[in-house]
């Protein structure tokens, strides 16, 4: 069965809630698609107004963080069960900059991944390669890395419902785009290391989204690779380009 795209937005931080709404009123036309799921993946404080302000459309609202804890003295953090009960469907686990600001490491990945799903949340788990990795040829074993830790103790069934976003470092936010050649490869390897670690008809299953610098020039080409299910997308998510890229073709 053919994969549902899935393109997300990934806000940062960015959009005041006041801000969040008027752009979710300003996207909504631009946004309506029959063919792919879109999610607006916002700000902690922004959730709340946006749930409410997609109502009724199409777009799903996911979150950019979580804490794997069930709940209790953890200042400033959010558990899964929050996001759930406030209307939230996926989450990103492992984005590149918590990897690298917050020093977000693998084995503490798999808890948010593991938590995420046990409260009904869809991660989209990310991984991606610095330029020094790409440089010296271990794009592909530091992804294997990433994506066999993370994915630790997470079942074939789980795996189907997940979506994994390949993002090469130096991509993102830099309007440095992978070639699409670049991102097909590295896509295909993560379902090759699906396949192993599972079974065909899991890799085939699991979403797969390219991120980097995707635009409304670069998307056509990009989403209709054979392995690229969509994508994640930063800068170009707050603005109309976003409806140009989830109606790419
Ligand atoms: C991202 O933040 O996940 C991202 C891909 O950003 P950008 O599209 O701005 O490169």
């Amino acid at each position: 069965m053919a994969r549902r795209k899935i393109i997300a937005g990934n806000w940062k931080m960015n959009m005041t809630p006041s801000e969040a709404v008027k752009l979710c009123a300003e996207l909504k036309d631009l946004v309506k698609s029959d063919d792919a799921d879109v999610v607006y993946c916002v700000p902690a404080i922004d959730i709340v107004p946006v749930v409410e302000a997609v109502k009724g459309t199409n777009v799903e609202v996911g979150a950019e963080n979580m804490y794997f804890e069930e709940k209790g003295a953890y200042t400033g953090e959010i558990s899964a069960a929050m996001l759930k009960d406030a209307g939230v469907k996926y989450v990103i686990i492992g984005h590149s900059e918590r990897r690298d600001y917050f020093k977000e490491e693998d084995a503490l990945l798999n808890k948010k991944v593991k938590k995420a799903i046990e409260a009904g949340l869809t991660p989209i788990l990310c991984c991606g390669e610095s330029l020094e990795q790409r440089e010296m040829g271990v794009t592909m074993d530091w992804i294997r890395l990433q994506i066999k830790s993370d994915l630790v103790d997470v079942t074939a069934d789980q795996v189907k419902e997940l979506v994994i976003a390949y993002e090469p470092i130096w991509a993102i936010g830099t309007g440095k785009t992978a070639t699409t050649e670049q991102a097909q490869e590295v896509c295909k390897g993560i379902r090759d290391c699906i396949a192993e670690m599972y079974d065909d008809a899991t890799a085939a299953a699991v979403r797969i989204q390219y991120g980097g610098s995707v635009n409304a020039r670069n998307a056509a080409e990009l989403f209709a690779q054979p392995d690229i299910d969509g994508g994640l997308v930063g800068g170009a998510s707050l603005k109309a380009d976003f409806g140009k890229i989830v109606n790419y073709k």
